[in-house]
């Protein structure tokens, strides 16, 4: 292992006066306002990784033959900064997203990048905009990690240069419209993943061949869409860029399921850590297998009282309506569950600190 080179601090000389910081905060939504730093670090074959820049934030130059422009090695990762009962600011399980990232560049075949300096990227640019973490329980500094191929060849081959690049946005609510449920659209035309593509990788180009299915749903007066397995059409994978949860009558409780990862799901850590936090409060959870005649079904007969989407971004959003072409139906009255509400507030409240860290998600960073 050749020894950390580290990181150069490079700030700002003209820092944003608060009075400015403050106004650009005033009505956050997601990903509209950013900070004023982000972290680079640059690879190069065969040296590897080189030392990491602080810097403010800033447009890039590309060559127009980098190889992401034409061939697509792009990968992205979504976390967040969350201040703490005491003012200090912590991170939700950073490494996770570290893993995550190096699992989607290897299946790019793009380089890993040690996850201690991911981890550390993050917490050097989080202690620079400390001041940019919103105070508000739902609100955070949300973090965007990518990884794009730089090198200006027009071979089709992996490339020997990348850029790793870490920028933050302080957000409030992801859906303008609050935890109002979700009216979504199965997409039976389309498919985001097939076995042995890229659906396991959080890779731009996933995102690229899902947004015509996402217009349809707006064109439909849905405000998002649902993918079903590409093979039979039937087996619900995700909704956009989330994870989904069924919750079942189980006696005095209820059991939260989540579709199985085949290969074709992303891996969400937010569905990784329901399925521990709901344990915790007396659900059972686990992972299955459910279809689209399964849902409409167990619907009608009342088994299936509440579907609910997870991810970094939106926390958990309710699903109150199904439309696909030719029919639908409401899930809960087309109301917000008490089981999506009740996970929700949970895992907030872990996030701000609010409830004891039981299986050590957090990172403190200041
Ligand atoms: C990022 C993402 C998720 C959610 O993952 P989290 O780690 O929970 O934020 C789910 N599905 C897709 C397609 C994603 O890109």
């Amino acid at each position: 292992m050749p020894p950390d080179p580290g990181f150069e601090l490079k700030p700002t000389s003209t820092p944003m006066p608060a009075a400015d910081r403050v106004a650009r905060m005033a009505d956050l939504g997601f990903g509209r306002v950013f900070t004023e730093h982000m972290v680079t670090i640059r690879y190069r074959a065969p040296d590897g990784w080189g030392r990491g820049l602080l810097s403010p934030y800033a447009p890039i130059l590309l060559d127009p033959a980098a190889s992401v422009l034409h061939y697509g090695q792009a990968i992205f990762e979504g976390f967040k900064a969350y201040r703490q009962p005491d003012g200090g600011i912590a991170t939700f399980r950073p490494a996770a997203n570290g893993q995550r990232f190096n699992n989607s560049a290897a299946r790019l075949a793009m380089p890993a990048l040690p996850i201690e300096r991911f981890v550390e990227a993050a917490d050097l640019l989080i202690r620079q905009e400390r001041d940019w973490v919103p105070p508000n329980v739902g609100e955070s500094l949300y973090l965007r990690p990518l990884m794009i191929a730089t090198e200006a060849a027009l071979g089709v081959r992996p490339a020997k240069e990348y850029l790793f690049l870490l920028f933050g946005s302080p957000s409030g609510s992801y859906f303008t419209h609050g935890v109002k449920p979700l009216t979504v659209w199965l997409s039976k035309e389309y498919s985001r993943a097939a076995p042995g593509g890229t659906g396991e990788a959080k890779c731009a180009g996933n995102y690229a061949a899902s947004l015509i299915a996402q217009q349809q749903a707006l064109d439909a007066g849905c405000q998002q869409v649902v993918w079903l397995d590409s093979v039979h059409k039937r087996f619900v994978e995700e909704m956009g860029g989330m994870n989904l949860f069924f919750v079942y009558k189980d006696g005095a409780t209820s059991r939260i399921v989540t579709p199985k990862l085949t290969g074709t799901l992303l891996p969400g850590i937010t569905r990784d850590s329901l399925l521990t936090i709901a344990e915790d409060l007396g659900y059972t959870s686990g992972e299955g297998m459910i279809s689209i005649e399964d849902w409409a079904r167990d619907v009608e007969n009342g088994t299936l009282s509440e579907v609910f989407a997870c991810g970094t971004a939106a926390v958990i959003t309710p699903v109150g309506e199904v439309r696909f072409n030719g029919g639908g139906w409401l899930v809960n009255d087309g109301q917000t569950g008490p089981v999506a509400q009740h996970l929700r507030d949970a895992l907030l409240a872990v996030q701000h600190g609010t409830t004891p860290d039981a299986h050590h998600f957090m990172h403190r960073v200041l």
